[in-house]
């Protein structure tokens, strides 16, 4: 008979779970039904209260709180979720692939004498557990069961809705932990302002921009100024994620005109990124297949290019604008500014 627990976490307010905790809580709810197994829910965090929000979840709740858990650190994140797992004694552990829960996972697994596999994005079962994940730059999907017990799963983000139950005194059982001698003390975080920060996982659009930005336009001249600023502009009005092509990350290391904003790391496709969000709208781009692997999970796909022949009207987005993108945004800009007006 197996028995699952979720590991949760606070998020950076300290008395709220994380999305992604929740997402787990859902899948760990799901598993537990279809299984008819016992559902235990760990939490880490400064504060056991964040707990409160799993009032309605029907399952056992385990926390371990105080001033060293409140921060993400190896030496008491590991030991907390070492903790919960003893405390719980559960055969299955889902925790989500969050930084703080990935980098202890490996560690905790291996104290524990388990297994662990990770990027999962999807668990059934009713004889055996069958948890499904993505190879080969989500080209190849790979159905894995394991005999090994515990098997520690950990959840890729949007994989699952977020838990919202109703929220209530929740009875929680405190686990005591014995923390290692810590040799590192978190100072506090350094995080780029709000307005200079252009990928959001949570973000309901993925905004995309190519490499067509940068280039020569129907004038003859390159509008790198003006293509940030309507970029920018967009991200703002309709709180989108910045996602671009290889191309044009990679031009600033040619010496070519650049958007100063964007990094490798808003780079989607093969050798980049592959985002969950449910529409996405592609601008000045090919969409060359190395690029679109990387919108496998996207929902709803759209693009605008001046090239009616584009990789995005061969059959890869669902609706393709062939107009001129600066015009475009230029105008959705302007339409967004009156609606927030
Ligand atoms: C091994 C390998 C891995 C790769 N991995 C990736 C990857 O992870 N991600 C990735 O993106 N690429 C990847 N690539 C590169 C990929 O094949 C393409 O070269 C790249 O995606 C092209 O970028 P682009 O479409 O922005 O640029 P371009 O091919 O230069 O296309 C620019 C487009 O903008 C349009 N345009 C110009 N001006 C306007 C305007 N005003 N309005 C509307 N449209 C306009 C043009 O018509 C053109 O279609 C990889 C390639 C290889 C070989």
């Amino acid at each position: 008979m197996e028995s699952i627990l979720v590991l949760t976490h606070v998020d950076e307010t300290g008395s709220a779970l994380t999305k992604a905790s929740l997402e787990a809580v859902t899948a760990g709810m799901e598993l537990a039904k279809q299984l008819s197994a016992s559902l235990t829910i760990g939490i880490v965090g400064g504060d056991a209260g964040a707990a409160n929000a799993l009032a309605s979840a029907g399952a056992r709740l385990l926390a371990v709180s105080g001033e060293a858990f409140a921060q993400a650190r190896y030496a008491s994140d590991a030991a907390a979720a070492e903790a919960l797992c003893r405390a719980a004694q559960s055969s299955i552990v889902l925790a989500p692939a969050s930084s703080r829960f990935a980098r202890v996972a490996a560690g905790v697994a291996y104290r524990l004498g388990g297994f662990l596999d990770t990027h999962i994005t999807a668990l059934t079962g009713a004889e055996a557990i069958e948890a499904t994940r993505w190879f080969y730059r989500q080209r190849v999907e790979a159905v894995v069961s394991r005999d090994a017990r515990p098997w520690f799963l950990l959840l890729d983000a949007g994989t699952h809705t977020a838990f919202a139950g109703e929220s209530g005194a929740a009875q929680i059982e405190p686990v005591a932990v014995q923390l290692p001698e810590m040799r590192t003390t978190v100072g506090g975080f350094r995080t780029p302002s709000q307005g200079a920060q252009t990928i959001r996982p949570d973000a309901k659009l993925l905004l995309v921009a190519g490499a067509g930005w940068t280039k020569k336009q129907p004038d003859g001249q390159v509008h790198a100024t003006e293509a940030g600023d309507l970029i920018l502009g967009f991200l703002r009005l309709a709180s989108a994620s910045l996602g671009s092509s290889k191309s044009l990350v990679d031009q600033g290391g040619e010496g070519q005109p650049v958007l100063p904003f964007l990094t490798h790391l808003n780079q989607i496709g093969q050798t980049g990124a592959t985002p969950r969000h449910a529409k996405g709208l592609s601008t000045c781009c090919h969409g060359e297949e190395p690029h679109v692997v990387g919108w496998r999970f996207i929902g709803d796909r759209r693009a605008i290019s001046l090239d009616p022949n584009c990789g995005w009207t061969r059959g890869k987005a669902d609706v393709v604008y062939i107009a001129d993108a600066f015009q475009v945004i230029a105008k959705v800009n302007a339409l967004l500014e009156a609606a927030k007006a």
